[in-house]
Parts: C-alpha cells; sequence; structure tokens
C-alpha cells in the first residue's frame, strides 16, 4: 500500500501547485526555443506585476538560491567603503550584513531583541549618509514580519536606497515596490512564490540600476547586472542571448506558477495570507502557545512558536510521525525554545492540509505532555478560515 506522503509545512521549500508541478515534468528545453523565450519573457512581465513595480523597474531570473539573490544586490548597489544601514531582525540579517562586511561597506546595524523589530526612528536616525537600507521582509528565524513600506519611505527621505529580503515573504505578504518606493525585492523560487528550489529572482528599481552604474568596483560577474540586463532585455523581447545558462526546466514552472498569483489577483493572495495566518495563530491560542514575534510584527507566510513549558525540539518528531514535517528554531540565541511552521503558497489554499498541520502538532503536544485540546485547536482554525 501506498504510504502517503508527508506534508511539507516547513518555511521553504514549500508545497507546489499540481499546475507547477506539471509544468517541471518536461524535457529540458534549450535556453534558445522560441517557446523557452516566449516563457521567460512572460515570467519576467509576470514578476512585474507580482512585485507591484513601475515599468522601469527591471526583473532578474537566475539560476540560483535567495542567498545568491542577496549577494547579486549586496554588489550592484554598494561599493566598498560606503556606509549601509542593516535593519537586523535575526538570521538573514545577520546575513546580509556579513555580505555586506565582506563587500568592504561600513555597516550599521540597528537590531532588537529576537521577535521584535528596532524602532522607526532609531533606523532614520542612522540612516543620514548612508547608501544603502537593507531590511529582511519576513524574518524566517523569527516569524517576524518588517514595516517595509515605513522603512522604504525612511530611506527614500534620507536619500538613501532601499532593499528587501523578500525570501519568506513575496507573494504571501503585501508589497508594493512602485508605490513604496522600493528600490530592490529579492527573493527565491521555494518559498511564498510557490516553486521548486532553484530559481534567484530580483527586481531593481531605475535608482538602484543607476547605482550599480556609478559603482567604482564592479560587482563579480557571475551576479553583474552589467552582465545579465542585456540577457533579462533579449528574453523580454523573445530574442536569443546568452551569458549563463537558465533553470530551462524552472523558467517555464515559474511562468505558470507567477500566472496562477496573476488570476487569483494579488489583493486576493495577500487576503488569503492573512485569513490563513489568522486561522492558525487561533489555533496556536487554543493550545496555549506563545508565538516568538512580538503582538503585531507576525508574518503570516510561518509561525514561530515557543515550546511551552515541558517541551522541546523532540516535539518536532512526534509532528513528523504524524506525516507533517514542521521545522525547528533557527535564530542563535534561541535555537531550542521555539519551532516553526510555514503556511505560505500552495498550502494555503488548502483547508484540509492546514487542519492536517493544526491536528499533527496539536496530537505530537499532547504526546510531549501538553495539555493539548486538539479538536478545540482544529475548530478555531476552521471557524477562523470561515469567518
Ligand atoms: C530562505 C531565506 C533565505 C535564503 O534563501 P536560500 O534559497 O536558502 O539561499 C534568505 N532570506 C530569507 C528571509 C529566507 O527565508
Amino acid at each position: 500500500m501506498p504510504v502517503e506522503r508527508s506534508l511539507l509545512m516547513i518555511p521553504g521549500p514549500v508545497e507546489i501547485s499540481p499546475a507547477v508541478l506539471a509544468a517541471t515534468s518536461i524535457p529540458p528545453p534549450s535556453h534558445l526555443a522560441a517557446d523557452f523565450m516566449e516563457r521567460f519573457g512572460r515570467a519576467l512581465e509576470r514578476m512585474r506585476a507580482v512585485w507591484r513595480a513601475d515599468e522601469a523597474a527591471q526583473p532578474y531570473i537566475l539560476a540560483g538560491s535567495g542567498t545568491l539573490a542577496m549577494d547579486m544586490a549586496v554588489a550592484n548597489v554598494v561599493d566598498p567603503g560606503e556606509r549601509v544601514v542593516v535593519v537586523n531582525t535575526g538570521y538573514f540579517s545577520d546575513r546580509v550584513a556579513e555580505m555586506l562586511r565582506r563587500r568592504g561597506a561600513d555597516v550599521v546595524e540597528v537590531g532588537a531583541a529576537p521577535g521584535s523589530v528596532p524602532a522607526l526612528s532609531d533606523v532614520a536616525a542612522a540612516l543620514p549618509g548612508a547608501r544603502a537600507l537593507f531590511a529582511t521582509h519576513v524574518d524566517t528565524s523569527t516569524g517576524v514580519r518588517v514595516d517595509a513600506r515605513a522603512l522604504a519611505g525612511a530611506a527614500r527621505e534620507a536619500g538613501a536606497l532601499s532593499v528587501f529580503d523578500g525570501v519568506c515573504a513575496t507573494a504571501a505578504e503585501r508589497f508594493e515596490m512602485g508605490a513604496w518606493g522600493a528600490d530592490v525585492y529579492l527573493t527565491a523560487s521555494q518559498k511564498a512564490i510557490g516553486l521548486p528550489a532553484g530559481l534567484a529572482l530580483l527586481v531593481a528599481s531605475e535608482r538602484a540600476l543607476a547605482a550599480r552604474d556609478a559603482l567604482s568596483t564592479p560587482p563579480p560577474l557571475s551576479v553583474d547586472w552589467h552582465a545579465w540586463t542585456p540577457i533579462m532585455r533579449a528574453y523580454a523581447e523573445r530574442r536569443p542571448s546568452y551569458f549563463a545558462t537558465p533553470a530551462t526546466t524552472l523558467v517555464p514552472a515559474l511562468d505558470v506558477g507567477l500566472g496562477e498569483l496573476l488570476a487569483e489577483g494579488m489583493e486576493a493572495v495577500f487576503a488569503r495570507h492573512q485569513r490563513v495566518g489568522d486561522g492558525i495563530r487561533a489555533a496556536w491560542a487554543t493550545l496555549g502557545l506563545e508565538l516568538l514575534p512580538e503582538s503585531g510584527w507576525a508574518a503570516n507566510a510561518l509561525s514561530a512558536v515557543r515550546y511551552p513549558a515541558g517541551v522541546g525540539p523532540e516535539l518536532l518528531g512526534e509532528i513528523s510521525a504524524r506525516g507533517v514535517i514542521c521545522a525547528g528554531g533557527l535564530h542563535p540565541a534561541l535555537k531550542t525554545a521555539y519551532f516553526r511552521v510555514g503556511h505560505m503558497g500552495y498550502a494555503t489554499t488548502r483547508p484540509e492540509w492546514l487542519a492536517r498541520a493544526v491536528r499533527a502538532v496539536s496530537e505530537a503536544l499532547a504526546a510531549c505532555g501538553h495539555r493539548a485540546d486538539v479538536e478545540g485547536a482544529v475548530a478555531a482554525l476552521e471557524r477562523s478560515l470561515e469567518g
């Protein structure tokens, strides 16, 4: 008898839609095939729409991880010696700060305790004279979402560029690149965008592109916008071009995935993640669980949940024994104090999967000795989703 596959509810990679799965199941296309160029060009147009970016903004699709997209952003907007401000909300903010130090930047970190967000006034006070502000839209290690709109506004006011790591946020949390005046918004395919891992996705504003033009120290060739922009423009015009081979199996799937998001409409996509985030949080509350993020800062894309008294990382094994995969803690200071459940992308269209995840966590808590109202938690989720 076939064993039912475990449900993947970690903060990436995530479950993908049947249409995206089907799109990846093709013989490998040439990067110069007419149909591939059409798919690539359309995916670029669709990225601009999903990112809510201006016509002048330049999307990039590269084979790679979110980390590659982060390095690309760092190396194209910052010169060695320039001052940058990092809004530090956890593990991935630490990572971009390290990348910026390696680039030779003068890095000023404005941080907060894990689960919290630094005050906007503290960020604004650090900005004068900075080339750019870097922030993690949703820090996957803490489940905290920053106020990207306010940060982008503060950066504009100070004459600094703003760069947002949206790897755990893009297409789950509201982001309006054009209207908010943000300069770089980047992600990876395996998170809320809803694809398998393998694509680094980034959109740069006109101002960000001008910053690359003005650099005195060029970026590594493999991530240089000067190398990639002509390739993206060629695909936009459905013309053959080559710099480094794109992920030809994943780009058509990206076209399909972005098409699904746009057919639903970004407002509806953001509302769906809000509804699911509210429902999942209602279930955690019923179980007596506390979130790591302070009130008001919890992201919709995932939950970072503190282990209740007497329960620890052994909970994860109990959850996976019930056919659901969740993730442990990631923040170095708190690793064994909390666990994480992803609720982004296609899984948020499947209420029965969400209920299965809540049931698995609830039963696992009970197995670990925590008093858990399993049926109450599932009912709280379902009531909230219907409400
Ligand atoms: C996952 C993640 C990354 C890193 O992406 P990779 O594809 O693993 O390199 C960066 N930033 C955030 C916020 C993430 O969630």
